[in-house]
């Protein structure tokens, strides 16, 4: 695969970054940076970008798009293309941009380029691309969720490539369905035992998925969210067409009943800071007069609030992903002719030939 370099996202989880050489230019699919890392941003040069002819990114978050305005600093002037929620969440401002439109699946780049594309269920504003080049055509799937609760996701079907750079960010977990049905139970069990809940959720992203999940297997207890995921919802609900029809009724009908944190009368708490480090995540876990259990569903950075949880024996883990299994790629992936798989999004760096 001489024509295909990793800058980034393969062998770690983050700084998603591929550069692939064509003829006399280049394509770059996501321009991620890691933010843990001193030195966050995948390592290409000025002569190579000044040289990139198109960069396609998947989605608005910071390991698939964080380095954008580091590359355009450093030279590249070529077109993005990128879907126009995506455009708008990352808070960009470029004016050589090709939007992609949910209406359409196809687009005629160049001469030498076709693409097909189609949202990846991971958030609002992501997709996937098969870029058919002259004689190859790579498929990168992007942050990745067939299974959804909230958004549709347009699995990939027929689709033939080359190469096919694909979401499988943990190599361990049992399906998404599952993951899904254990994370409901351990809630469920938390409740059984009369404490509340507290669910600090990636607002855009995984949160939605997680109230959904909420809103149609928990919908007797009393939920409420805070301020932060509030105004998240609501920008999310104006992206309409990345939502699953009667999912978007759900959150609509849930929006009528004032769900919106001010006492303590709540039995579940989705709070809009998925680290817990704003004083106002503070301010409400102090308040909760009521035994409480903050189930973390994602990474937490290691910070004093989360410390002080633990003392209290006040956290536990349950991971709800939004990102493949190994398994969950199994359910789809055959449906296509895929020549190279490379599984991305893991600290593993392994090619399924
Ligand atoms: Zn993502
Ligand atoms: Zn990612």
């Amino acid at each position: 695969m001489t024509d295909l370099t990793f800058k980034g996202g393969y062998g770690e989880h983050g700084r998603s970054c591929f550069l692939i050489a064509v003829k006399d230019y280049y394509i770059i699919l996501d321009c991620g940076i890691m933010d843990t890392d001193p030195n966050p941003y995948p390592d290409i040069n000025r002569e190579i970008l000044e040289k990139v002819k198109y960069m396609f990114v998947s989605h608005h978050h910071e390991d698939h798009i964080g380095a954008f305005e580091h590359f355009v600093d450093n030279g590249f002037c070529g077109k993005l293309v990128i879907s126009q929620v995506a455009y708008i969440l990352a808070d960009i401002n470029y004016n050589n941009t090709i939007f992609l439109d949910t209406n359409s699946t196809n687009l005629n780049l160049c001469e030498d380029i076709e693409v097909q594309y189609g949202r990846s269920g991971h958030c609002v504003g992501s997709l996937w691309f098969n870029i058919k080049l002259e004689n190859k055509s790579y498929f990168y799937s992007g942050d990745f969720q067939a299974y959804t609760h909230a958004y549709i996701c347009d699995v990939p079907e027929n689709v033939v490539a080359n190469v096919a750079i694909i979401d499988a960010a943990h190599k361990d977990l049992d399906v998404a369905e599952n993951r899904s049905k254990q994370f409901i139970d351990t809630v469920q069990m938390h409740l059984d035992n009369e404490e509340k809940v507290v669910l600090p959720v990636q607002p855009y992203g995984r949160g939605i998925e997680i109230l959904l999940d909420i809103l149609k297997n928990l919908s007797s207890y009393k939920i409420a969210v805070d301020k932060r995921f509030l105004k998240a919802i609501l920008k999310n609900l104006e992206y309409q067409q990345y939502f699953k029809q009667d999912s978007y009724r759900i959150v609509e009908k849930f929006l009528d009943t004032n769900p919106l944190y001010d006492d303590n009368t709540f039995d579940i708490l989705l709070i809009g800071d998925s680290h817990l480090v704003k004083q106002s995540t503070q301010t409400i876990l102090e308040n909760v007069k009521d035994k409480f259990i903050v189930v973390a569903t994602g990474k937490v950075a290691k910070n004093e609030m989360i410390d002080k949880l633990k003392k209290k024996d006040c956290l536990v883990k349950c991971s709800y992903t939004h990102h493949q299994s190994f398994k969950d790629i199994e359910n789809w992936v055959n449906n296509n002719e895929f020549g190279i798989i490379v599984p991305f999004h893991n600290d593993l760096k392994q090619l399924i030939v």
